[in-house]
């Protein structure tokens, strides 16, 4: 009888386990927020670790998975073509990345300022060539950190005040879709006031933008406090597949 595929790799076996917390952590934290779990997507953060992993996580159920440097999330996604796998890029995004970025992501959760909305939109639209181009989801990186730009500028995000006309910008643009707003909580902060500052941004954007429903937050230490408020996609990568040594992030 042939074993099961677990046991012959230990390392699908860790992830089956992590995995399996993470969605019980969902869980829990939707059912105490009131909030059906279902409407919670889980992407996978695989930054930092081998296309095997990305890929031992797909064969595990896992639809959505999110890198946040192109050059990694371009190898990764041209390793795993053909699983249907949806790729978030998540990562700060450079004028110069963006055709690639365009080439694979289903989603681009850092959107934070003019120049990279007019870049992105062209490059999506390239990428549709004669189909008259897709329309790439993309979400406005919001910075909410008190302690303002100048920690944002390593980070990323959109000042509160410039969300707006970022979103509407994007909302406009031929090729690219609105999807809603993005965070990561501010180092060394209570992450609740943070959160729940970003579901008012979210709101606003919703009020003139409909269709913006997706508010991106939540990462491996905080999830339970994003989902508390609202958070659409939670984004982890350490509770699934370990501790990593970033060289930058
Ligand atoms: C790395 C990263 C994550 C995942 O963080 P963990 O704490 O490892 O879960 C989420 N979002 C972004 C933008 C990241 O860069």
């Amino acid at each position: 009888m042939d074993a099961d595929p677990e046991d012959r790799d230990p390392r699908a076996r860790v992830l089956a386990g992590n995995l399996a917390r993470v969605r019980r952590r969902i869980a829990d934290a939707a059912r105490d927020a009131g909030r059906d779990p279902t409407d919670i997507t889980l992407i996978a953060v695989t930054k930092t670790f081998p296309a095997d992993d990305a890929r031992r996580l797909v064969e595990l159920g896992v639809t959505d998975l999110g890198e946040n440097r192109d050059q990694e999330a371009s190898a990764k996604a041209a390793e795993l073509a053909g699983t249907g796998v949806r790729w978030h890029f998540v990562g700060r995004l450079q004028r110069n990345k963006v055709a690639s970025v365009a080439s694979y992501a289903g989603m681009v959760h850092s959107v934070d300022r003019p120049e990279l909305v007019t870049a992105l939109d062209r490059a999506a639209g390239r990428e549709g060539g004669l189909a008259g181009g897709r329309r790439l989801a993309s979400l406005v990186q919001v910075n909410l950190d008190p302690s303002g730009p100048a920690l944002a500028r390593s980070r990323g995000g959109a000042e509160v005040d410039d969300v707006l006309s970022i979103a509407t910008e994007i909302a406009r643009s031929a090729h690219l879709r609105l999807a809603g707003v993005m965070a990561v909580a501010p180092l060394g902060a209570e992450p609740d006031p943070a959160f729940a500052r970003l579901a008012e941004v979210a709101r606003r954007v919703r009020g003139r933008h409909p269709d913006a429903t997706v508010v991106s937050a939540g990462m491996s230490g905080d999830l339970a406090a994003a989902i508390r408020n609202g958070a659409t996609h939670v984004r982890i990568g350490t509770a699934l597949l370990g501790g990593r040594h970033d060289p930058v992030r």
